[in-house]
């Protein structure tokens, strides 16, 4: 007889370091996506214990690689996870690189509705203390959690819990790697229970209803998604690379200095963008802060928009599913404001 108290979670992998494997354990060198999701699982003890598992290999990539077309089948599968009343959670397993893309794309594009957990690892499976098995505990622990289901996909990272949104890889090494700059992290797992920040309070558990999925891109195959490209400002930038990439795409992201601006060049060169059709969108480089409209750009009279507490990253996959489903440029705004 089943254990009615006994959650169900589903374990998608998808490769990076989490699953990579070295050579002999003092190497440095390492290949992402060696290790199967039942590898994963047989290293963890006390894993089983936990919740019933069932896990499904999506991927083996080092996350470096991700593509869209592996981000349709995951929220392909997931949405069919969520909807299954013998499923209570899913965790993603995932590389670091590109964690908070998919971690976003996901919150965008499934309903919010059960627990749903990436997570990764920054040392490989084989390394002396490897980081990936306490955090696989940790994140099979929180998709048991009911509460976890009210903040959409979450990412667990050495201990602590990050919102989609404003999570970012901040190190290229280290096990502490991953911060939230605006909005400092969700809470913490203790052991095995998540332990909220007190800004998010107990209030919104009571509020928290399911609701359904922002974009659902599961009519529209990956190659007709609207290619957005992101521009990296820098000094003495040319303006020409942005008319390479207004030529072939339907929407730039400028990954802007400071509040997201650039050369005069590359100004001139995003307002032809949009004199031609292209959807484009200010953000910032520098790692945090909000990109707002008009301060040292006239975004009225240029036709541009600012991408808010968005990094580059996201913003292109903001921009992306917003031009996907036919918005106008003041609803996109909008979306972009909110988010
Ligand atoms: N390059 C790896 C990846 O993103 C790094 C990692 O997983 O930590 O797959």
């Amino acid at each position: 007889m089943p254990d009615p108290q006994r959650k169900r979670i589903a374990l998608l992998a998808t490769g990076g370091t989490i699953a990579g494997a070295q050579s002999t354990t003092q190497a440095g060198r390492y290949t992402a996506g060696r290790l199967s999701a039942d590898d994963l699982i047989a290293a963890v003890p006390g894993l089983a214990a936990l919740a019933d598992l069932t896990c499904e290999q999506v991927a083996s990539v080092g996350s470096q690689n991700m593509t869209h077309a592996v981000w349709a089948v995951l929220a392909a599968r997931t949405t069919a996870l969520l909807a299954d009343p013998d499923i209570d959670g899913v965790v993603i397993t995932h590389g670091t690189d590109t964690l908070e893309e998919t971690a976003y794309f996901l919150s965008l594009t499934l309903p919010w509705c059960k627990p749903v957990v990436l997570v990764g690892a920054m040392r490989p499976a084989t390394a002396m203390s490897a980081d990936g098995p306490a955090n696989l505990y940790q994140a099979v622990a929180l998709a048991a959690t009911e509460s976890a289901a009210r903040f959409g996909p979450v990412v667990l990272m050495n201990d602590d819990i990050h919102a989609a949104q404003g999570v970012q890889k901040m190190a290229a090494a280290g096990v502490a790697a991953f911060a939230s700059p605006n909005s400092a992290r969700l809470g913490v797992v203790a052991g095995t229970r998540p332990i909220w920040a007190p800004q998010v309070g107990p209030s919104l558990e009571a509020t928290f209803g399911a609701t359904a999925a922002q974009f659902d891109v599961r009519q529209h195959a990956p190659h007709t998604w609207p290619r957005v490209e992101v521009i990296y400002s820098h000094a003495d930038a040319q303006g020409d690379a942005v008319d390479e990439a207004a030529a072939r795409s339907q929407g730039i992201v400028l990954a802007g200095v400071g509040g997201g601006y650039a050369t005069d060049a590359v100004m001139a060169g995003l307002e032809r963008a949009v004199a031609r059709g292209v959807a484009v969108v200010r953000a910032t480089r520098t790692g945090s802060g909000f990109v707002a409209r008009n301060i040292e750009v006239d975004d009225d009279a240029m036709g541009f928009m600012a991408a808010g507490w968005l990094n580059p990253a996201k913003a292109r996959i903001l921009l992306m599913m917003c031009l996907l489903a036919g918005q106008s440029p003041q609803v996109i705004q909008g979306a972009f404001l909110r988010a």
